[in-house]
C-alpha cells in the first residue's frame, strides 16, 4: 500500500496487470489502459474507446485520474521559449517550463506544490510547502505540453517548483513510469533531477539504478556562505552533501552537474571561484553558472556579464573546463523560478 495506490495514472503496468486480474479480468486490458494513458495521453476514461464501457466505470469508481487544465500559457517572441501555468484538480496551480533547443525540447516540471526549502534567492519558497505532487501530476505536465504542441518531448528537467529529494517516492515511481518503454519511454540519461542537497536522498537515490543526471545546487564554495543563502545548508553541512555527491558518482558513473547561481557582492568574486575550483577538485562533473534571476521580494541583483565571464574564466583556470553560463531564455515571459504561479496566485486572492 502506498499513496498512490487509488490514483491510476500513477500504476505500474505490472500492478495494473495485477489489478486486472483481481478484478476479474482479461490481463491485456492492463496494457490497453497503460497504452492510453501513457502514450495516447488520453485526459479520462472516457477517452479510452476500446476498453468496455463498465470496465472504463468500475475503473472510475475505484480510482482517480488526474489531468490539468491550462490556465495560463506564456509564448517567448525571443527565443520560442513556453511557460505554462496548469490547474490541478484541488484547485492548486503548478508551473512549467518547455525550452527548444537544437538537440530536442526540453521540459522543466515542478515536483510540489510550492517549497519548505526556503532558499533566499528563490520565489518558488515564498509561501512555503502546500503538497507533493502525485507521480501521475508530475508526468501531466510533460503529457499536456506534448500534446498542446504536437512536438516530441526529448528532454525533462525537475528543475521547477519544489525540492524532489523531498517527495522522494513521488520522484522515483515518475522516473521510472516516464522512461518505461510501455511508455513515453524517455532516455534515463535525458531526465535530470535538481536537489538543494539532502544526503539521505541522494544515497538512496544513487542506490536506484537509475541512468538519470543529479544536479546539486551548489550556489556557495563553502559552508559558512552556503547556509547565508540556503537554510537547508544549517542542517546538512557542505562536506556531507559532497560525500553524498560523490557516492552518487561512484555508484552511477554519472558526471554530476553543480548549480551555482552567482548573486552580485555575495558569491561572484574571484577569490569564490579560486575556492570552488578548490571544493570540487578531482571531481568529473559539469559547473552551471546561472547569473541570479531577479525576485521581486529580494534584493539580490546578478553580477555584471564581464563579471561572470571573469569567473569562468577564473574557474577554468584552476582546471574547472566543464563549465557553462546558462543562457537566459524566455526572460520576455514572467520571470524565473516560481515567479509566474505567485502572480497568479496573487492575483486570485481576494
Ligand atoms: N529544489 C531543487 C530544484 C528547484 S530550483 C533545487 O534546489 O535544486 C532549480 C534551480 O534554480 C536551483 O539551482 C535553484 O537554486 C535555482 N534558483 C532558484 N531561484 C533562482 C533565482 N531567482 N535565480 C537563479 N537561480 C535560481
Amino acid at each position: 500500500m502506498d499513496s498512490f495506490e487509488n490514483d491510476i495514472k500513477s500504476r505500474t503496468l505490472l500492478e495494473l496487470t495485477g489489478e486486472m486480474e483481481a478484478m476479474g479480468e482479461k490481463t491485456f486490458r492492463a496494457r490497453q489502459l497503460y497504452d492510453w494513458m501513457h502514450r495516447k495521453l488520453a485526459r479520462s476514461f472516457d477517452e479510452m474507446t476500446n476498453l468496455p464501457k463498465d470496465l472504463r466505470e468500475r475503473l472510475s469508481s475505484k480510482y482517480s485520474y488526474t489531468s490539468h487544465t491550462l490556465v495560463d500559457r506564456r509564448i517567448s517572441g525571443q527565443d520560442g521559449t513556453e511557460k505554462y501555468l496548469f490547474g490541478l484538480q484541488d484547485g492548486n496551480v503548478v508551473e512549467s517550463v518547455l525550452m527548444r533547443y537544437h538537440f530536442g525540447n526540453s521540459v522543466c516540471i515542478s515536483s510540489q506544490v510550492g517549497c519548505r526549502m526556503g532558499c533566499s534567492f528563490c520565489a518558488s519558497t515564498i509561501g512555503g510547502l502546500t503538497r507533493n505532487l502525485l507521480p501521475s501530476e508530475m508526468l501531466d505536465q510533460v503529457y499536456s505540453i506534448q500534446r498542446l504542441t504536437g512536438e516530441r518531448v526529448t528532454h525533462v528537467v525537475v528543475m521547477g517548483t519544489g525540492e524532489p529529494l523531498d517527495n522522494y517516492d513521488g520522484l522515483v515511481r515518475f522516473v521510472r513510469l516516464l522512461s518505461d518503454e510501455n511508455g513515453l519511454h524517455l532516455s534515463q540519461r535525458n531526465i535530470t533531477v535538481s536537489t538543494c542537497g539532502l544526503p539521505d536522498g541522494i544515497h538512496k537515490l544513487a542506490d536506484e539504478h537509475f541512468q538519470i543526471t543529479l544536479a546539486l545546487s551548489l550556489h556557495a564554495p563553502s559552508q559558512e556562505k552556503r547556509q547565508r543563502l540556503m537554510p537547508v545548508a544549517r542542517k546538512y553541512e557542505l562536506g556531507e552533501v559532497l560525500d553524498a555527491c560523490r557516492y552518487y558518482f561512484d555508484r552511477t558513473g554519472r558526471r554530476m552537474t553543480f548549480e551555482y547561481s552567482l548573486v552580485s557582492g555575495v558569491n561572484d568574486s574571484l577569490e569564490d571561484a579560486r575556492a570552488l575550483a578548490a571544493l570540487l577538485e578531482g571531481f568529473p562533473c559539469h559547473i552551471n553558472l546561472i547569473p541570479v534571476n531577479p525576485v521581486r521580494e529580494r534584493t539580490y541583483v546578478a553580477p555584471e556579464t564581464n563579471r561572470v565571464i571573469a569567473f569562468k574564466n577564473k574557474l577554468e583556470k584552476y582546471g574547472k573546463t566543464c563549465c557553462t553560463i546558462r543562457r537566459e531564455m524566455g526572460r520576455d515571459i514572467g520571470g524565473a523560478c516560481g515567479q509566474l504561479r505567485k502572480g497568479y496566485m496573487e492575483n486570485r486572492q481576494p
